[in-house]
């Protein structure tokens, strides 16, 4: 059982929002949280500010999580009607080939497709063992010339999002001791698409809506904010930021799960299941040390698994956060997440539930003096 609305994590997650092109996830984030929200405030690149006011106007708390999602971008039609593309956000080749994707048109007519290379039956066994990139890969919908496309609608910019749907696993987790089942513990994995970053603007939603529904008291004013084109440069969570001052920053993340094989631990730390992680480092932001050991002490006062992770080969919204104005400090809270940047990926919703918890639980802590305390020297 999760206490968090897993149809929310679901109905966002299949939206459609490659970077730069949010605007679908934006309406229906923006129905969801209004009800709980005391103001909304939004800048210009499409990033929503969804405000809580405590019981005095102390520390502006800025909570981030980004909604758009990895995605592709027509780059030109083929005269024999298929589409090359150019990527939106980080992808690895190797997850490319074979995979479903949709393009929308100006007109928000979706068109399925499917990413293809010339088939290995017709390449010599040399080229086989060579890796196909995307400059040799097109997308196949079906079309037999430029003028077909055309008539669908498709043009040169139009944006694609991967087709995959959001599902629900279950799973029992075993312990075994000497052949013995001495431990059964069931779990709910959520499987699908833009986890990174919808996952954690789903989480911001949910702290701002047990603000108000719990009646949940505090000495800050919190700003939640869905920022907008992450994956390509941290792009809307610099203006956000710059609306907002915030005097103390929260970015909620995706993390790279390091239980899969082959991944060397220093790498990638964290476990799916086992709590969600605060990032000691990662290429945009090192966190305030005194903020982070808050953060870590509030975790274990609250029992709340916390794991320790760093992530070297990636940067946050808090890069943009924690350099507004005179300086922000800021954390990343991240939920270890399988095979990002990919048409599917894999979180155990406890996870999210703990990483909510904490956030709510910061939000109560922190006050003034103890937002000053963090930077005095
Ligand atoms: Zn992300």
């Amino acid at each position: 059982m999760t206490e968090f609305n897993i149809k929310i994590l679901e109905e966002l997650c299949n939206a459609f929002g490659p970077s730069g092109f949010e605007w679908e996830v934006q309406v229906k984030l923006k129905e969801y949280v209004q009800p709980f929200a005391d103001e909304i405030l939004q800048d210009r690149t499409g990033t929503l500010i969804f405000t809580s006011k405590g019981d005095i106007e102390g520390p502006k708390i800025m909570i981030a999580g980004h909604v758009d999602e990895v995605g592709f971008q027509v780059s030109s039609i083929t005269k024999e009607g298929f589409l090359k593309f150019h990527q939106l956000g980080g992808w690895w080749d190797q997850t490319l080939l074979s995979q479903r994707v949709v393009v929308r048109t100006s007109e928000g007519k979706l068109i399925p497709g499917i990413i293809s290379a010339k088939p290995p039956h017709v390449v010599d066994a040399e080229e086989r063992k060579k890796i196909v990139t995307k400059d040799n890969m097109f997308i196949d919908i079906g079309c037999a010339s430029k003028a077909e496309a055309e008539e669908l609608g498709i043009k040169i910019g139009d944006p694609m999002m991967p087709d995959s749907k959001f599902e629900i696993w279950n799973r029992t987790r075993i312990k075994k001791k000497d052949d013995e089942i001495v431990e059964r513990k069931d779990v709910t994995l959520a499987v699908g698409k833009a986890f990174d970053d919808r996952m954690g603007a789903v989480i911001t939603a949910e702290v701002i809506r047990k603000i108000k529904e719990e009646n949940i008291s505090h000495p800050n004013v919190v700003y939640g904010a869905a920022t907008v084109q992450e994956e390509i440069g941290l792009r809307g969570a610099k203006t956000a930021a710059q609306m907002i001052k915030p005097d103390i920053g929260i970015v909620v993340e995706v993390d790279i799960a390091g239980d899969v094989p082959g991944i060397d631990e220093s790498k990638a730390p964290t476990k799916m299941g086992k709590g969600p992680s605060i990032m000691t480092y990662e290429l945009a932001m090192i966190p305030n040390p005194r903020y982070r050991d808050f953060v870590i002490k509030t975790a274990e006062e609250l029992g709340i698994p916390l794991q320790l992770s760093l992530m070297t080969g990636g940067a946050t919204d808090a890069g943009p956060i924690h350099l507004t104005e005179l300086g922000c400090p800021s954390i990343v809270i991240g939920v270890p997440t399988r095979h990002i940047h990919a048409h599917n990926g894999i979180i155990d919703l406890k996870d999210v539930d703990n990483a909510a918890k904490l956030i709510l639980e910061l939000i109560r802590r922190l006050d003034k003096e103890t937002v000053e305390s963090f930077t005095k020297i």
